[in-house]
């Protein structure tokens, strides 16, 4: 079995108090390799390496870290295929689809590799004589990032591409199911010409190592994606220390179809939008609204393709289904799907684990039809191949629905009426919505959640504030002999 270290000040390092623990295939079930057991010794080993990294880094021009970031990105693609492997190997998704995820991340850090000397600051009219006054925009610091295990080295990029670009340091408290991506991504810091210290990485679990980064008074901001359970918890300790977070947790987006639509590309927006990836995606379009008049062939449809799908080894090309993750999340969708037959649900496809599979951790793709927007399988999120579809008659009715619900982070509408796709566009309480289409991100765009989705937006050119903080600069440009004791 493979070992990784933490990697702190641009070299692997054995945890301080020697604990390790295992991380598994999800395919196979099997452990791996073994990874450190991080706990507040080693968040504070890294904190003070990320605290000279910035020095070091926020001393370069803004060109010269633009540039480092752009051969960042060069170097990832040269290595995409070994972290594509990597990435299947903890986290049980498709090669096709994280090959291609890993190839798309290097340009996260290009388009922040060529902001970094476009972060302007203004000269203020100002409203007072002889006075000079201007801003700078600086960065935070050492800013600290936890992932999630569903895709770790993307839901990175979209805080690191930034963060570095706006001159901070990072240290990074992956998931504990899917560290060793991280792990294989950092030696190619250096490799761009990053200082050591600029880029560090802690693994271990969300008590022993994530909470103390929180905690850790030199770390500046968190920028947290998971849960929104786990995202709250980050947001209260953040807050006792007025610590800036960035939030981007859970989602039970609705996917709605109007009678008008077309209909096939439907159907497949609609399986992408909750099968891919095994459902475990935060953008996944987990409650299906059918205008009641197109209803029952389109669910007839969907469960003939749906059920076509194959389901098996994330490495074969073949392949349109893998496992569940963790073999946590794997219970909890059984849960779900039970939760949803006692609740009176329908299910017309899949319902269950997939029998005699390598690991034991396949559900089939499963939908449920008669779902009211009530019901827990309604309204909380499963993050599995679970598939809630809900009936309404008309536009108002489907705005009600998609709208009723804790959540806001994504929306898709499927409609050949573009005055009804402006209508819907505006009318839908989701930091994303897609019309006639499924899925889309790029860092060109903001992405975030409305409610309790989340706080602050990733990616497109706004995401670069969250990593910088603001100065107003005066200068007097003449002497004033004014009364002291009056302000003006
Ligand atoms: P999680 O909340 O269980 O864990 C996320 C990370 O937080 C892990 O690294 C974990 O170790 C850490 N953590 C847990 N407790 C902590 C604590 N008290 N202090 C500090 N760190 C702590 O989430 P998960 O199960 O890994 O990921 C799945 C969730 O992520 C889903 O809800 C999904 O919707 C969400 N997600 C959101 C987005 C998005 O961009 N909005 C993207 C992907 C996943």
């Amino acid at each position: 079995m493979q070992r990784y270290g933490h990697f702190i000040a641009g070299e692997y390092v054995d945890p301080i108090a020697g604990r390790w623990f295992e991380t598994a295939n999800p395919y196979t079930g099997k452990p791996w390799a073994e990874i450190a057991r991080g706990d507040a010794a080693d968040v504070a080993r890294a904190v003070e390496a990320a605290v000279a990294g910035q020095a070091d880094w926020a001393a370069l021009t803004a060109t010269a870290r633009g540039k480092a970031l752009v051969r960042l990105a060069d170097l990832i693609e040269g290595h995409a295929d070994h972290l594509a492997e990597i990435e299947v190997r903890d986290n049980g998704k498709l090669y096709a689809e994280m090959r291609a995820q890993t190839g798309y991340i290097a340009e996260w850090y290009r388009y922040f590799g060529g902001l970094a000397d476009k972060i302007e600051g203004h000269v203020i009219p100002s409203d007072k004589a002889g006075v000079f006054n201007f801003t700078r925009y600086e960065p935070l610091g050492v800013v600290g990032m936890i992932t999630p295990w569903n895709s770790p080295l993307l839901l990175l990029a979209w805080k690191l591409g930034a963060a570095l670009a706006a001159g901070n340091a990072a240290v990074i408290k992956p998931s504990e199911f899917t560290s060793a991506s991280t792990l294989e991504f950092m030696p190619l810091f250096a490799k761009a010409g990053f200082p050591a210290g600029v880029v560090n990485t802690v693994t271990g679990f969300g008590a022993e190592a994530g909470a103390p980064l929180v905690n850790h008074p030199e770390v500046a901001k968190i920028a947290f994606t998971g849960s929104d359970i786990g995202g709250a918890r980050v947001y209260e300790a953040a807050a006792r220390q007025i610590k800036p977070v960035s939030l981007e947790l859970g989602g039970k987006s609705p996917n709605i179809v109007f009678e008008d639509a077309d209909l096939e590309a439907a159907v497949m927006g609609a399986i992408s939008g909750i099968f891919a990836a095994t459902g475990q995606t935060c953008i996944a379009g987990s409650r299906l609204l059918l205008q009641r008049s197109i209803h029952d062939r389109f669910v007839e449809r969907l469960v003939e393709v749906a059920g076509a799908a194959r389901i098996g080894d994330p490495m074969a090309a073949e392949t349109h289904v893998g496992p569940v993750t963790t073999p946590p999340q794997y219970r909890k969708v059984l849960e779900y799907i039970e939760i949803a037959r006692n609740e009176g649900a329908r299910c017309v496809l899949g319902g269950g684990p997939v029998e005699g599979a390598p690991g034991g951790q396949f559900v089939q793709p499963t939908i449920f039809t008669g779902v009211h927007n009530a019901m827990r399988i309604a309204q909380e999120e499963v993050f599995g191949p679970v598939l809630a579809v809900i009936p309404f008659e008309d536009e108002a009715e489907a705005i009600a629905i998609a709208n009723d619900i804790p959540f806001g982070l994504a929306a898709g509408v499927w409609t050949r009426d573009m005055g009804r796709a402006l209508r819907l566009s505006e009318r839908l309480k989701a930091g994303t919505v897609w019309v006639n289409t499924y899925r889309a991100v790029s860092y060109t765009s903001p992405f975030g959640g409305y409610k309790r989705s989340g706080i602050g937006r990733e990616s497109g050119m706004e995401s670069i504030k969250e990593y910088l903080q603001v100065k107003s600069v005066w200068i007097a440009t003449e002497t004033s002999v004014a009364n002291p004791f009056i302000i003006r």
